[in-house]
This record gives structure tokens, C-alpha cells and sequence, in this order.
């Protein structure tokens, strides 16, 4: 994100890319203007959270007329950098690894996994969905001078901490770790945690022991503190 966004609660940042995504899709379907109502019943944020979000914005919705659907789709696509190509690298090419880089995050057309990095000599020097697959004992070497900001890490935990180290001294930026592992960084390292088997484990734990109206005020929660 811009520099125009740093006084924007990190709340209301996590939220930014489902709101682009929404008025994205309002505005390829020819709409022109939507209201806070809608778009909480699309996004599933209450709509005094999108309101004040959007003050942020400096979209202010008129009464009766909603929100511009222009005005909000150009403000996030200059927030949210879309016009700059963000450089991915993956690190562990195993299931999970494999399967990002089919994906590639075609949608978002602002990321791109460029290279992928493993141990295995099976996989490296092959190219998966496009995407070179190097050994790790190139990270470094590979990494020099591509302005290479972001890191997805699919290995196992107990390698994690260490790549992050050496991903921290070339200079990455970002991490987003689907690893167990707990991470130490730097505070100028920015990480973020998708343990999928918590998730999982956590979804079907609030299936046993909550009820529907305790569901719908978590999500409320999740989506707004
Ligand atoms: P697979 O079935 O291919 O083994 P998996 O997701 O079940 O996949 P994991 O043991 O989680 O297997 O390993 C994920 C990937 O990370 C594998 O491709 C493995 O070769 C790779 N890997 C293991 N250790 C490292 C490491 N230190 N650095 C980079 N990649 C590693």
C-alpha cells in the first residue's frame, strides 16, 4: 500500500482488498453507485464499520445515493498499488507449494510468484506452472537485485525459522507463513500466519459448540475489531 494509506487503521487496511474485490465485481457489472447497506450484506461487515472505514477513504456516502462505485474502485486501485507488480518467491514445492504456484493469484493480477526454491534435486531445476523452481542454496544469489519483497513459506516447521533468517537478511519484506512455526522477525518484517490445520481444527470446534446466533456474532467480530 501507498504512502497516502499509512494513518489507515491496520483494522480497516485487512479489510481494503475485500472491498476492492466487491466494487470491483459492482463495477464490471456496469453499477454506478452502491449503498453502506449493500455492501455490508456483500462483504459481511456491518455497515457503521464500512461507513467509518470509508471516512478514512475520503468517500463520504450521500443519503439516498450510496457511494460512488468510480470513485471507490480508482481510490483502491491506487491504494492498494495495483498498478505496481508485487515479486513473490515460494519456498517448499510439496503439496501445498505445488498448488500455489498452479494458482499463481491469477485474480489478484498485481502479485506473481516469480521463482520457487526447494531441497528436493527431484524438483529443482523443473518449472511448475510456469514458475522456475531453484535450489535453495541459490536463495540469496537468486534473490540479488530482483527487488523481491514478499515470501510464501510452504516447508516443513522445523526448517522455517531458519529460512526466514536468511530471507530476512536478503531483504524480504513480507512473509506469509503457512508453516506452524511460530516466527521471530525483526519489527520491520512483517509476517502473517495461515496455519490452515488450526483453521480447520478451529471451524469444526465452533460447529460442536456454538450456536447459530453465537456464529453469526463471531463473525461480526472477525471481520470488524
Ligand atoms: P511432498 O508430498 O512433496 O513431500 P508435503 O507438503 O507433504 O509435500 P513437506 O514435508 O511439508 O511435504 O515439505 C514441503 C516441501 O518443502 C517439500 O517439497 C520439501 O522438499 C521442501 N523442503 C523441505 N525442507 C526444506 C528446506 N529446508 N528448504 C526448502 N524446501 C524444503
Amino acid at each position: 500500500m501507498n504512502q497516502e494509506t499509512a494513518k489507515i487503521p491496520q483494522a480497516t487496511a485487512k479489510r481494503l482488498p475485500l472491498y476492492y474485490r466487491f466494487i470491483k465485481n459492482l463495477s464490471s457489472s456496469g453499477k454506478q453507485r452502491v449503498s453502506s447497506k449493500e455492501l455490508s450484506e456483500a462483504v459481511k461487515v456491518d455497515s457503521a464499520t464500512i461507513r467509518r472505514d470509508f471516512s478514512y477513504f475520503g468517500a463520504l456516502g450521500k443519503k439516498g445515493y450510496g457511494y460512488n462505485v468510480n470513485y471507490l474502485l480508482s481510490f483502491f486501485r491506487k491504494t492498494l498499488d495495483q498498478d505496481a507488480l508485487t515479486k513473490v518467491i515460494l519456498i517448499g514445492v510439496g503439496n501445498l507449494g505445488t498448488a500455489f504456484l498452479h494458482y499463481n493469484f491469477i485474480k489478484n493480477n498485481n502479485t506473481k510468484i516469480e521463482m520457487a526454491f526447494d531441497v528436493d534435486p527431484g524438483k529443482v531445476g523443473t518449472d511448475i506452472g510456469d514458475v522456475p523452481v531453484y535450489s535453495l542454496d541459490e536463495l540469496e544469489e537468486r534473490l540479488e537485485g530482483e527487488n523481491i519483497e514478499v515470501a510464501i513459506l510452504t516447508v516443513p516447521a522445523t526448517s522455517a525459522q531458519n529460512i526466514t533468517d536468511r530471507l530476512v537478511s536478503s531483504d524480504i519484506k513480507g512473509v506469509l507463513n503457512f508453516t506452524p512455526a511460530r516466527l521471530s522477525v525483526p519489527n520491520h518484517i512483517r509476517i502473517h500466519h495461515i496455519d490452515l490445520a488450526v483453521e480447520l481444527q478451529s471451524l469444526v470446534y465452533f460447529l460442536k459448540h456454538y450456536t447459530e446466533e453465537d456464529t453469526e456474532m463471531s463473525q461480526d467480530e472477525s471481520v470488524t475489531e
